[in-house]
């Protein structure tokens, strides 16, 4: 059986026209991906090979935590130990080249990957998209706001995939809403810091635009919302 979390229609994550679209796709990939590895992949022998050997983030980890089907994370975790504990840290190189692929990596995880991989195809789908349909390039100028990250990652991607003329419209576009919404930040920022040294700490803000600037300015810079 062959995995289906690319199939999500680019439209729908911008259709919303608020926040950052790329934030959206993320985190459905990420929820497919999660559904994914602790249902239907778990019937998979050559996922379980590959989950051993990558691994979970924390995060993700945590993530799996949270859901309820405590029991395939149990699964996951019990081949992934046996794993592990056959790659003890202070195994005896037996050769030059065998003993760097058998080290488990501290950094690695399966659902990172697998985000990713998704990611870079849907930006790519994007790019191809804004360039050939025009009610999606309208759909795209009407947007509010990209984080940066996700921003950066997608002049990126057009500069890549694109020719050299569509790139550039293509940035052009993204940094018309960048300006626009960072414009506004700073000022919702801004007026947080007038409101802080006003009232000492007290009921910063009557309008939640101000309220929420600063958990704004770190999804912004880092595309992950403080909890
Ligand atoms: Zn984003
Ligand atoms: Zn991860």
């Amino acid at each position: 059986m062959k995995e289906k979390i690319y199939t999500i229609p680019v439209s729908e994550v911008f259709e919303p026209g608020e926040g950052c679209p790329l934030c959206r796709l993320r985190e459905t990939l990420e929820e497919r991906a999660l559904e994914y590895i602790m249902g239907a992949a778990m019937m998979e022998p050559d996922v379980r090979v590959q989950t051993n050997e990558q691994g979970f983030c924390a995060a993700h980890l945590a993530k799996m935590f949270g859901r309820k089907n405590r029991l395939s994370l149990a699964l996951l975790l019990e081949s992934r130990l046996a794993w592990v504990d056959e790659h003890p840290p202070a195994k005896p190189r037996r050769g030059l080249f065998g003993a760097k692929a058998e080290q488990p990596r501290p950094d690695g995880c399966y659902v990172c990957t697998r985000i990713d991989t998704a990611f870079e195809e849907m930006l790519e789908t994007v790019c191809r998209m804004w360039a050939k349909d025009q009610a999606f390039r309208t759909l795209f100028a009407n947007q509010a706001c990209f984080c940066r990250p996700h921003a950066l990652r997608m002049a990126a991607k057009a500069r890549e995939v694109l020719g050299a003329k569509d790139a550039q419209a293509f940035q052009d576009a993204l940094e018309t809403i960048d300006r626009a919404c960072l414009a506004r930040l700073r000022e919702d920022v801004s007026a947080y810091c007038r409101l802080y040294d006003y009232q000492s700490g007290s009921d910063r803000g009557e309008n939640g635009g101000v309220r929420d600037a600063v958990s704004r300015a770190i999804w912004y810079l880092t595309s992950n919302k403080p909890d």
